[in-house]
C-alpha cells in the first residue's frame, strides 16, 4: 500500500477515481505550516531565519497523514506543480521528521497517464523552489509587519499594505489623475456616401471617410472648418483614384496562460479574476484541464499531436495547417509549470456533463460556469493548432475635387477612403468566434478612374477621450508587462486591494477611494524607490532567480531590506500625519446643530462621507470631537424589482463584497451580486 499527499480533498477525489486500490490518497487541505500569527515569526537580526509553525486546525490533518504514513511502503507528495506547492510537500516532509519512504512527485494533469508517469519518476523536494517560497513569504511578512503600524500611526489605525498591493494601487491611483488631469480636445470626422455612377447592383453604395485636403492630412479642429469642407465637398466630383486589395491571414491566438485566461473571463463573461481562477481550479482538480497557474504558452509534444488528429478528422485538412504552431514562451521558473492552460482530452466537450463518476460542483451556478470555462479553454486551445482565417482586404481612394470649364481647380483637392474586408476562409474562426472583431461592410467592385455620385456628406464632432480606467483584464494585462504579476498573484492581489477598500469598483471599472489615495501618497512620498514598478518587477525576477537556483533568497531579502529598514525609522520620526479626504455632504451635523441651537456655538461640524475598513460612512466633520455617524446609503435610481416600493441600494457583504439590496430590507428581501435591470427578479443568496 502506498499514500499520496495532495493539498485538496477535490483533488483527492480525482486521483482516488483512477489509481486503484494500491493507494490512499489524503489531503492537507492547503498549507500545514507558516508563520506565526501572533508575532513577525522572522529573526532579523539572524539571517532571517523564518519561524514557520504548524498553523490553527491543521494538528488532526497531520496526526492522520503521520498514522497512514507508518503503514504504508512508500509515500508520494503529490502537491501542486509550484512554489506554494514544494512549500506544502516541504512541510509535510518536517512534520514526517524525512523519513525515506518519501518522495515528491509532480504532473500538471491529473490524469492517469500523467500520474503514472510522475509515479514513475519520483523526485527529491526541489529546495530552491521551497526557498522561493521562503523568500516571498518573508519579504511579504517584513513588509507588512513594518508598514501596518507605520500607517497606523500616520494615515489611520487598522490599515496594512503589501508590497505588490502597494503598486498595483499605484497604477489605478495615476490612472485617475492621468483622467481629471486630461483636456478633451474638439475634433471632426468627415464622411461622404458615394455610389456607382452607371451601376444597378444593390451594393453600389458605399462610404468613404475624408483623410487628405491637398497634400495634408485631414485634420479638423472647429466647426467652422468642418462646415467650409463640407460645403466644398458638396458640390465636388467624385472619382476612384485607386483601389487596392490584398489578402490578409489572421493566426490564431496562443493557448491560454493564467494572465489571458483571467482577462478572457473579465471581457467575454464578465467576471472577476477570482471567480475564473476559482472555476479553473475545479477544472484542473478533476482531470479536466493542466494546471491553471501558468505564465508558460508550451504544448506537450503529444498534445499537439493528437489535437491535429483531432481537427483533420473533425473539420478537414484544409483546417490543419501543414506544420504545428509552436508558441514558445519561456516559463519564468523552469521548475514550475511548464505547459499552457489546455484541456486533457479533447473528446470530454461533447460528453462533459455524463463524464462517468464527475462531480465536481456544489451548486448548478458552478457546475454552468465550469462547463463555459471548459469549452472556452477548449475552444481556444484546438483553435491554436488550426489554419490562419483568410480575408480579402480592399481599400478604395476616392478624390473629390471642382474643376470649371476652363479647368481651373476651384478648391484643393480632398482624398477620401474605404477599407473593407471580408473573410473567405474562416480557418480557427469557425470554433473560436468569441471575441470576433466587427467587420466592415462588403465593398463594391469598382475601377480605376469610375466616376462616382455623392448622395451625402456626413461631418461628425467628437471629442478626444481620457484614458479609461483599469477594468480587471486590463489591469492583469498591464501588470504582467510591467512584470509586477504572477500566475499566483494576479486574483488574489486584485482581490485584496479591494477588500482593503484601497479601490473600489465603478461600472467594472477601477477607482480609488480616498484612504486608496492618501496611504499611496504617503508610501510614494516616503519609500519612493522601493514602491517603483521597475524595482517591484526586479524582487518578483529575483524570487523568480531563487526558484531557478540562481540567488540565495537571503541576499534578496537583503536587497529590500536594507534600504527599507533605513528608512523606516525616519518616516516614523518626521513624517507628516496624512489627512484622508472626505467628501462633503453639505449638510449641518444634526448633532452639532443641536448643541448649536442650546448656545454652544463650537458645534459647527457639517456631515461628510468617509471610507471605513467596512466601506462608506456618514460621519461629523470635527470626529473625533463629534462621534455621531450615520448609515449612508448609496441609491442606485432603480426602483426595487421585488416589493416594487423600495429603492435599490449599494450594500457590502460580510466579506466586504459590494451587492444590490432594498432599501426597505429586512421587510423586503431582494438582494443581487449584479445590478439589475428594470424588470429583473432574481434574487442571490448573500451571506
Ligand atoms: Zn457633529
Ligand atoms: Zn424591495
Amino acid at each position: 500500500m502506498n499514500l499520496i499527499i495532495v493539498e485538496s480533498p477535490t483533488k483527492a477525489r480525482t486521483l482516488t477515481r483512477f489509481l486503484g486500490t494500491k493507494f490512499m490518497v489524503e489531503a492537507t487541505m492547503g498549507h500545514i505550516m507558516d508563520l506565526p500569527k501572533s508575532k513577525i515569526g522572522v529573526d532579523i537580526e539572524n539571517n532571517f531565519k523564518p519561524e514557520y509553525v504548524v498553523m490553527e486546525g491543521k494538528e488532526k490533518v497531520i496526526k492522520e497523514i503521520k498514522k497512514l504514513s507508518e503503514k504504508v511502503d512508500k509515500v508520494f507528495l503529490a502537491t501542486d506543480p509550484d512554489r506554494e506547492g514544494e512549500a506544502i510537500s516541504s512541510h509535510v516532509k518536517d512534520v514526517l521528521q524525512s523519513n525515506n519512504k518519501l518522495k515528491r512527485i509532480v504532473f500538471h494533469e491529473i490524469t492517469k497517464e500523467a500520474v503514472d508517469e510522475a509515479i514513475k519518476n519520483p523526485r527529491d523536494i526541489d529546495v530552491n523552489l521551497v526557498d522561493a517560497q521562503i523568500g516571498r513569504r518573508v519579504l511579504d511578512r517584513l513588509v507588512g509587519y513594518k508598514l501596518s503600524p507605520l500607517l497606523w500611526r500616520k494615515v489611520r489605525r487598522g490599515l496594512s499594505a503589501g508590497r505588490v498591493q502597494t503598486v498595483t494601487v499605484r497604477l489605478i491611483v495615476e490612472r485617475e489623475r492621468e483622467i481629471l488631469a486630461f483636456k478633451t480636445d474638439e475634433y471632426w470626422e468627415i464622411f461622404a456616401t458615394v455610389k456607382q455612377l452607371n451601376s444597378s447592383a444593390v451594393n453600389s453604395k458605399f462610404i468613404v471617410q475624408l483623410i487628405k485636403i491637398g497634400d495634408q492630412k485631414a485634420e479638423i479642429k472647429d466647426q467652422k472648418t468642418a462646415e467650409t469642407v463640407t460645403n466644398e465637398l458638396k458640390t465636388a466630383s467624385y472619382a476612384v483614384l485607386d483601389v487596392k486589395k490584398r489578402e490578409v491571414r489572421k493566426n490564431p491566438y496562443p493557448p491560454f496562460t493564467t494572465s489571458t485566461m483571467t482577462q478572457a473571463g473579465v471581457r467575454i463573461f464578465g467576471w472577476s479574476a477570482k471567480k475564473t481562477m476559482m472555476i479553473a481550479q475545479r477544472l484542473y482538480e478533476g482531470g479536466l484541464i493542466t494546471y491553471h497557474r501558468t505564465d508558460s504558452t508550451n504544448i506537450a509534444a503529444v498534445a499537439i499531436q493528437n489535437t491535429r488528429e483531432f481537427i483533420g478528422k473533425n473539420y478537414g485538412n484544409n483546417y490543419l495547417p501543414p506544420t504545428p504552431r509552436f508558441y514558445k514562451t519561456k516559463s519564468k521558473v523552469a521548475q514550475e509549470a511548464h505547459e499552457a492552460v489546455r484541456p486533457t482530452k479533447l473528446d470530454t466537450i461533447f460528453n462533459f456533463h455524463r463524464k462517468a463518476g464527475y462531480s465536481f460542483s456544489i451548486s448548478n451556478e458552478v457546475e454552468s460556469s465550469a462547463k463555459k470555462l471548459y469549452e472556452l479553454i477548449w475552444k481556444r486551445f484546438v483553435a491554436c493548432q488550426m489554419a490562419a482565417a483568410v480575408y480579402d482586404e480592399t481599400t478604395i481612394d476616392v478624390t473629390a475635387e471642382q474643376v470649371n470649364s476652363l479647368t481651373v481647380k476651384l478648391f484643393n483637392r480632398y482624398l477620401l477612403r474605404a477599407s473593407g474586408q471580408i473573410m473567405k476562409f474562416d480557418g480557427w474562426r469557425k470554433l473560436y468566434q468569441t471575441e470576433i472583431e466587427t467587420e466592415i461592410e462588403k465593398l463594391p467592385e469598382v475601377q480605376k478612374d469610375e466616376q462616382l455620385t455623392l448622395i451625402k456628406v456626413d461631418p461628425q464632432q467628437k471629442f478626444t477621450q481620457p484614458p479609461a480606467r483599469y477594468n480587471e483584464a486590463s489591469l492583469i494585462k498591464t501588470l504582467e508587462k510591467l512584470g509586477i504579476g504572477r500566475p499566483s498573484t494576479y486574483a488574489p492581489t486584485i482581490n485584496t486591494i479591494q477588500i482593503r477598500n484601497y479601490v473600489e469598483k465603478e461600472d467594472r471599472a477601477f477607482k480609488p477611494t480616498n484612504i486608496g489615495l492618501a496611504v499611496n501618497d504617503f508610501l510614494i512620498a516616503n519609500f519612493p524607490d522601493l514602491f517603483e514598478y521597475k524595482f517591484t518587477a526586479h524582487m518578483e525576477d529575483n524570487l523568480d532567480k531563487i526558484a531557478n537556483g540562481e540567488i540565495k533568497w537571503t541576499d534578496v531579502i537583503l536587497e529590500f531590506w536594507n534600504p527599507f529598514s533605513g528608512k523606516l525609522a525616519s518616516v516614523q520620526d518626521n513624517a507628516a500625519r496624512v489627512k484622508i479626504e472626505t467628501e462633503k455632504l453639505g449638510k449641518a451635523c444634526p448633532e452639532c446643530n443641536e448643541a448649536r441651537l442650546a448656545g454652544d456655538e463650537s458645534r459647527q461640524g457639517e456631515l461628510v462621507i468617509r471610507t471605513g475598513r467596512f466601506g462608506k460612512f456618514i460621519s461629523c466633520s470635527r470626529f473625533p470631537d463629534c462621534k455621531y455617524t450615520e448609515k449612508l446609503v448609496e441609491k442606485t435610481g432603480i426602483v426595487c424589482p421585488v416589493c416594487k416600493q423600495g429603492d435599490v441600494i449599494i450594500k457590502k457583504s460580510k466579506k466586504g463584497r459590494k451587492f444590490y439590496g432594498c432599501s426597505r430590507y429586512p421587510e423586503c428581501k431582494f438582494a443581487s451580486w449584479q445590478k439589475p435591470n428594470k424588470g429583473d427578479i432574481k434574487t442571490d443568496n448573500i451571506s
